[in-house]
């Protein structure tokens, strides 16, 4: 297994006026588990078809290792890819279907039986693997068109797109666990792509966040959600996302209104910022509190495990989340602290410094 290398690769599907993936360069390491993360229309099925063979990029080249396959069609990638629907033979048995993709390659009897078996068993087959495939309800079908992606290894990587759409939502929760487990004992390189911030989170040891067809932030899943880098990054991920409230630097100190927030970092010069601060991490103080910005409390999500309070600071609204029994009622005026370790500025939706 090798890294998967992108060299300035880009996709325009109209001849150059418009690009779905803007070139990027960009390194796959060889045996990580990837989430590719965003918004629908963000480019991530022509990324994942790229590395696939299915799409030959409008400009880049790609490597595999030492050896470039920007124009080498899928059979010759040694890729396995896994759909948002079930892609089997409907007539063959669970068995069978796991084992096509070994048979095919001339896998040794014995191996085949031993991995369809590990497989089935990781993935809670093992007690169906004699009834045909088209008698299992479709969540399962696709736990099978899973395990029929995963069964082979030593393959340059595993490309699964949006694989878990049409599975039961209680089952999603134990599969992704499965696919990590998998994931620890095969060492596949994984890319998953989905955009649902949950399921990037819960499996990825890296997650890629795509925007408008290109790459704004890559990271471990808490660094993506501790300390984003964009603005983006802080909307998409977190439920709900960051706050961001217009302030402006004031000589040595940041300002929401004619509130002081707190220190402005060395070195930035006076001006507009916006103050990125999440939910979890704002602390409502009672209504002298400094530094801090004065808010009224507009409504109280009671959410059971927490509570979300919603406030104004002026005409900005301000989530903060806290415990589940706030003392907090409509029309209170409290006062809001960011800390500073935990908030961000931006400019020109990219982060610029903290408080
Ligand atoms: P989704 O989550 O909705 O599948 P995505 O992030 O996978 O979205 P893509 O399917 O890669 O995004 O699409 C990226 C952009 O390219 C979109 O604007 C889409 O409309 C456009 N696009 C995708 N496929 C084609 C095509 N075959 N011809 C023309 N435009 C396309």
């Amino acid at each position: 297994m090798a890294d998967i290398r992108l060299e300035g690769v880009g996709h325009s599907y109209d001849g150059g006026r418009t690009w779905a993936l803007k070139p990027m360069t960009w390194t796959w390491q060889s045996s990580r588990a990837y989430a590719l993360l965003g918004p629908s229309g963000c480019g991530k099925t022509t990324l994942l078809n790229i590395i696939s063979g299915l799409i030959t990029p409008t400009t880049g080249r790609i490597w595999f290792g030492d050896r470039e396959v920007t124009g080498v069609p899928t059979a010759g990638r040694n890729i396995a890819q896994v759909f948002q629907f079930p892609v089997l033979y409907e007539e063959m048995s669970v068995y069978d279907n796991l084992a096509f993709p070994l048979r095919n390659r001339k896998f040794p009897k014995k191996e085949v039986d031993q991995r369809v078996r590990q497989v089935s068993q990781l993935l809670g087959l093992d007690q169906v693997l004699r009834r045909r495939s088209r008698r299992l309800d479709p969540g399962r079908q696709q736990i099978v068109s899973l395990g029929r992606g995963l069964v082979r290894p030593q393959v340059a990587a595993v490309l699964l797109d949006e694989p878990l759409t049409v599975v039961d939502p209680a089952l999603k929760w134990t599969l992704r666990s499965k696919l990590k487990e998998i994931h620890r004992d095969t060492g596949h390189t994984l890319i998953y792509v989905t955009h649902d911030q949950t399921e990037a989170l819960t499996f990825a040891d890296e997650v890629v966040v795509l925007n408008d067809g290109a790459i704004v932030q890559t990271g471990p899943p808490a660094e993506l959600f501790l300390s984003p880098t964009h603005e983006f990054v802080g909307h998409f991920i977190g439920s709900p996302g960051m706050n961001m409230v217009p302030g402006e630097i004031v000589g040595d100190v940041v300002r929401v209104g004619t509130a002081d927030v707190g220190a402005a970092p060395d070195g930035l010069p006076a001006g507009p910022v916006r103050i990125g601060v999440r939910p979890e991490f704002v602390r409502i103080a009672g209504p002298d509190a400094s530094p801090g910005a004065a808010a009224t409390v507009t409504g109280i999500d009671r959410m059971g495990a927490y509570d979300l309070v919603h406030t104004r600071v002026g005409e900005h609204p301000v989530i903060v989340k806290t415990e589940a029994g706030s003392a907090c009622e409509p029309d209170a005026v409290v006062c809001l602290h960011f800390p500073a370790d935990r908030t961000f500025l931006f400019r020109d939706e990219v982060r610029c410094g903290s408080l």
